[in-house]
């Protein structure tokens, strides 16, 4: 599981005081305007939500609010042990009291719960794996009895100094040297949502666990309110509470220019701060310094490399890391670049289907066609893949990137916001945090529903309209959550139609499908897959681990004589952008790597000398929409009248899967020279195509076959170099 399933917890104490100066003279050092830290033996994990309840020894109520365990003390065997509670939202008395009593004290300022002293440093350590399902009420957790130390009477000397809001984030270091290939191998998924690992042991693969004793890390990395990174569960349990430093879903920007579209479309869904890095690349903005995105995904990994150290006994310095298949070189090589910032040598960057693929039949000797069915938490992608043996063989490929569970969550909760108003006859009014945990409960309500029929989504204090306190609390079946969510899981269909009809097969060509990705649990997707395909899903398969067993057991075949060979084909179409924004693909989607296409474009006026083809690859028909590769400028053109000069330039995937471009100039055999430009942001680029007349005629394109070398003058030189360079391995490295 990747959930904890942790229900609200309610929290109830009754103190050994009877009146709330006598409480103040206690613990007044406890309290802020922020939050309470509490002395307990069991503490919860980060994250967890809370209703508070603290009554006075007489009954009367002394705070009543919702909460968030934002921090825990003493669980490293350090000091007291208990937690920090942060408000969320108090009830109107709790609030008149905080206002009033804690005006006079300067430490309780604070928007956060502070650390009393004597209570040694506080740990986000998260406690041992939560059981499935925590009980809803905890017994009340008597306040630990008065220590002398704890306890001080004077305000001032209570309390460290308020800790900023903002801390500053220590800076990404660099390792100090190259990581050594030699060792074990592990495999890596470095999921949007979730990131796996697994290791070939004896023979066996297997899945190392992440140190909470899960089958799945987080891929999330907060900046706490000390100042430290914590990676996994513990920055997912802050994610309530200060989402502005806390970083999920980085995966959707890596490899992207801050400016492209897809950046610009998702940058604002994100509560953390994306920023332009230094060379206009999307990177990330923690406290007051920017991190790149090879960099966020490095200090995942470099966790993920800790905890196989941990489990392995031994030093990892290898790994196969899986990407989507739709990953271009951008992003397949910013991939590469994490794993060596954190300490990994990467031995090989595999497709996730392909990785799922070996899975399910790898040492089988299987002869089959299969589908795999890749619904995580952010995007959908189907491929159809041919096994024959050791050859595993991608025929098809494609998906949706803007369909996962987060839609799911996303329906779920605009559900709940209308049943709220239907309640109460009030239109919700609630801030950041509030909406955060209505998505938290959300997707609990979601997973439970995959095991269960009915689930009661309840949001304790959720907010304040007119200064009373409104709880969020709705209950969920199963039958309506499909009612919700059907038009998605019916989008996925589609794509796996799609996916097929692009080779000419139907449902019943295929043998299997394989189920990958948390969403795919599901019920609804395994009644919709086993009626179009007429069979049900195989249940050979783990849908969390899959990935990275895949990608181990690609590693454990690395060293063997009898490896298996993995042949792939193009995700997105590569091609050139034409006059009016067009783009005419050269090298089509789902062509079998290798492969090789040539695209001849000529002059469209007279005595004209210079000819620039800009590349994009993408299945978009706009240019505008797909990425921008680069620009190639051919200059010193033969002066002749308007189409007679023809430049032929070859897109070529070769057998070790690198991309070439060379272009000649065939109509006069003469030589012309290129440069790149990369003077030219991708928009100058786009805008400038969008402007060119469109009624001009666009530069004709051939797919006819390079003429043959030798009637040629040589392929462009010297300055062309640098375009192979940059543009070499594209979809490669397989
Ligand atoms: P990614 O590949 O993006 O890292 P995962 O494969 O880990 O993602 O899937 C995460 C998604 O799966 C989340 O949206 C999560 O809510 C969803 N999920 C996890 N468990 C279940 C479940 N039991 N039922 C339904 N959805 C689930
Ligand atoms: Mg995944």
């Amino acid at each position: 599981m990747t959930h904890s399933n942790q229900a609200p917890i309610g929290l109830a104490v009754k103190l050994p005081f009877a009146t709330p100066e006598e409480f103040l003279a206690k613990y007044g050092a406890n309290l802020t305007r922020g939050g309470i830290y509490l002395r307990s033996r069991t503490v919860k994990p980060p994250g967890t939500p809370i209703t508070l309840d603290l009554k006075l020894s007489t009954g009367a109520r002394l705070i009543y609010a919702s909460a968030v365990v934002h921090f825990v003390t003493g669980q490293q065997g350090q000091g007291v042990s208990g937690m920090g509670l942060r408000f969320l939202t108090l009830d109107p008395e709790t609030k008149r009291f905080l206002d009033t009593a804690l005006a006079p004290l300067p430490h309780a300022q604070s928007a956060e719960p502070l650390l009393p002293q004597g209570v040694g440093p506080a740990d986000y350590a998260v406690p041992p794996q939560p059981t499935a399902s925590a009980p809803p009420v905890v017994p009340p957790v008597a306040p630990a009895a008065p220590e002398p130390s704890a306890a001080p009477s004077s305000p001032t000397a209570l309390a460290p100094a308020a800790t900023p809001m903002v801390p500053t984030a220590p800076a990404f270091e660099p390792l100090k040297e190259e990581p050594k290939r030699e060792g074990p191998i592990i495999g890596i998924d470095l999921g949007t949502t979730n990131s796996c690992s697994g290791y070939v042991r004896n023979g066996k693969p297997e899945v190392l666990h992440s140190r909470e004793g899960h089958n799945t890390v987080p891929s999330i990395l907060a900046l706490n309110t000390r100042g430290k990174m914590v990676v996994g569960h513990p920055a997912k349990g802050q994610m309530l509470t200060n989402p502005r430093q806390t970083v999920y879903g980085a995966k959707r920007l890596v490899g992207r220019a801050y400016d492209s579209p897809i950046v610009q479309h998702i940058k604002d869904r994100f509560h953390y701060e994306i920023a332009p890095g230094d060379s206009g690349e999307a990177a990330v903005k923690l406290g007051n310094r920017i991190f790149s995105l090879q960099q966020i995904s490095a200090l995942i990994l470099r966790e993920v490399r800790e905890l196989a150290q941990n489990q392995l006994q031994q030093p990892v310095s290898r790994a196969v890391i899986t990407v989507p298949a739709y990953y271009n070189d951008n992003q397949r090589q910013a991939v590469r670049e994490a794993g060596q910032l954190a300490g990994l040598y990467v031995e090989r960057i595999l497709n996730e289907p392909t990785a799922a693929a070996l899975a399910y039949g790898y040492g089988r000797k299987l002869n089959q066609r299969i589908l795999v069915y890749d619904l995580g938490g952010g995007t959908f992608d189907a491929s159809v893949l041919e096994l024959n043996d050791t050859v595993y063989e991608v025929v098809s490929t494609g998906g949706d990137t803007f369909l996962g569970g987060i839609d799911f969550d996303n329906a779920i909760v605009e559900h709940l916001l209308e049943e709220f108003q239907k309640q109460t006859g009030k239109a919700f009014q609630g801030d950041r945090v509030a909406m955060q945990r209505i998505h938290d409960a959300a997707e609990r309500a979601k997973c439970a529903l995959s095991e269960r029929s009915d689930m009661r989504v309840h949001v304790a204090f959720v907010t304040m309209i007119d200064n009373k306190p409104y709880d969020l609390d709705v209950t969920l079946t199963r039958k309506k959550l499909i009612a919700l969510t059907e038009r998605l899981v019916d989008r996925t269909i589609e794509v796996c139609d799609e996916v097929l009809k692009a080779k000419g097969l139907a449902p019943k060509d295929v043998q299997e499908v394989v189920l990958v990705g948390g969403q795919s649990r599901f019920p609804l997707v395994h009644e919709k897959i086993t009626k179009f395909f007429g069979k049900p899903p195989t249940k050979n398969v783990h849908p969390d681990e899959a990935v990275a067993l895949g990608a181990a057991l690609l590693a454990h075949s690395l060293g063997q004589v009898e490896g298996v060979t993995l042949i792939d084909v193009l995700p997105m179409a590569i091609g050139v952008g034409l006059p009016g924004g067009r783009f005419k693909p050269v090298l089509e989607r789902n062509a079998a790597l290798p492969a090789s296409k040539t695209y001849t474009l000529s002059t469209s006026r007279d005595n004209q000398a210079e000819l620039e083809v800009s590349i994009f690859q993408g299945d978009s028909e706009r240019a505008g929409e797909n990425e921008y590769l680069g620009t190639l400028k051919l200059a010193g053109l033969p002066r002749r009248s308007r189409g007679e000069v023809q430049v032929t330039i070859t897109f070529e995937v070769s057998n070790e899967s690198l991309l070439k471009v060379t272009a000649r100039e065939s109509s006069t055999g003469r030589e012309v020279s290129s440069t790149f430009t990369t003077r030219d942001t991708p928009e100058a680029v786009k805008a400038r195509l969008a402007q060119e007349n469109p009624t001009e005629p666009p530069a004709p394109a051939s797919q006819a076959p390079a003429p043959a070398a030798a009637a040629m003058p040589p392929p462009l030189p010297a300055k062309m170099a640098g375009v192979v360079g940059w543009l070499k391995g594209l979809f490669g490295r397989r």
